[in-house]
């Protein structure tokens, strides 16, 4: 059973979709395209410098997560622009709070070191 709204597959037995709360059909029907859609694309983060979109970009990839960037610096050819404006990383809508985890999870990675663990307070040393 598939949930014609979400496209979750259910087992045998339930009727609705617990996410949508819609009732589940047999199957579904053919997916329009398997490419995302433009307009499902949302801005992730926006950067000053096209590299560090295209960093982040590589390693949403790596986790299997379509990412576009868009800037107005027309390809790299006004960073002046792109500097003004920004440069935005768009994952598709279904992605991106994995894509976001992803992010997280990197930020926690780099300051592990430094948000070291001290142990509690216990000053019992005072004279
Ligand atoms: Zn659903």
């Amino acid at each position: 059973m598939f949930c014609p709204n979400c496209r979750s597959e259910y087992v045998e037995g339930i009727t609705e979709c617990a996410e949508c709360l819609v009732p589940l059909v047999a199957e579904l029907p053919p997916e329009e395209t398997t490419e995302y859609a433009y307009e499902d694309f949302v801005t992730l983060e926006t950067y000053h410098a096209r590299h560090e979109a295209e960093l982040q970009k590589s390693v949403l990839e790596a986790n299997g997560i379509e990412a576009v960037i868009e800037s107005d610096d027309a390809g790299g050819a006004g960073p002046a622009l792109a500097f003004t404006r920004g440069v935005r990383l768009l994952v598709h809508k279904d992605d991106i709070q994995k894509a976001q985890e992803i992010f997280q999870d990197l930020e926690a990675v780099q300051e592990e070191p430094i948000a070291a663990e001290f142990p509690p307070e216990e000053e019992t040393e005072t004279p």
